[in-house]
């Protein structure tokens, strides 16, 4: 679903401007319609087309640091935060593109496994206290996934909670909803 937007050639009032017409700005500016504020979004291209038209659009709760490495650094605690306001923004997307139409989302499974041995250690380190929190994950030998998924790995950790949606119309949609 592709939609064109208008130049801005006049003044225009608003409470709220956000920069940025991609998958960012969209979903800023549609929380804070939904709040009542009025919000321009400005793009300098078309929405949609900055990195988020490239991206490969897999929706992880699993940031790129691991939970042990946030825990380190900020405490448990807030790893945990983080790592939960993640895996609930999966959910709230899915409930997004419910109400967006043709945006392509769709669960999915996560594989995340280790390149070389030497990984396996901090992998199940990084399960364990996934586990130790709540979070559904679990752990897969080198035969389950040769069998499964026809690759060598020394093991991996298998999650149900991912997703994956085509963030251009996502975005270009969430902007036009916005208003
Ligand atoms: C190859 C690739 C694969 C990726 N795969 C994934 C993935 O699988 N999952 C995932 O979550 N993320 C992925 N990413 C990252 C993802 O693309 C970004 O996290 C996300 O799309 C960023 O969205 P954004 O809205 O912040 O930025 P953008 O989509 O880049 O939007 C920023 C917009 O701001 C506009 N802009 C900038 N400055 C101004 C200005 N001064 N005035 C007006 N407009 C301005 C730009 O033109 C642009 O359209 C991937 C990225 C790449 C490149």
């Amino acid at each position: 679903m592709l939609k064109t937007f208008p130049r801005l050639t006049r003044d225009h009032q608003c409470e709220i401007v956000v920069i940025g017409g991609g998958i960012t700005g969209a979903l800023i500016a549609d929380e804070l319609s939904k709040h009542g504020h009025h919000v321009v979004v400005l793009e300098r291209r078309d929405v949609g087309w900055g990195s988020s038209a490239a991206s490969t659009a897999l929706l992880q709760y699993e940031i790129d640091t691991h939970m042990t490495a946030l825990a380190e650094r900020y405490g448990e605690a807030d790893a945990v935060r983080a790592y939960r306001a993640c895996a609930e923004a999966i959910g709230e997307l899915e409930s997004l593109a419910a109400g967006l139409g043709n945006v392509d989302f769709e669960r999915q499974q996560s594989l995340y496994y280790a390149s070389n041995e030497e990984d396996v250690a901090s992998l199940k380190e990084e399960l364990a206290l996934r586990q130790t929190h709540g979070f559904e994950a679990e752990w897969l030998e080198r035969e389950a996934i040769l069998a499964e998924y026809g690759f060598v790995a020394p093991g991996a950790i298998l999650t149900q909670l991912a997703a994956s949606v085509d963030p251009l119309p996502y975005g270009v949609s969430t902007v036009y909803q916005g208003g």
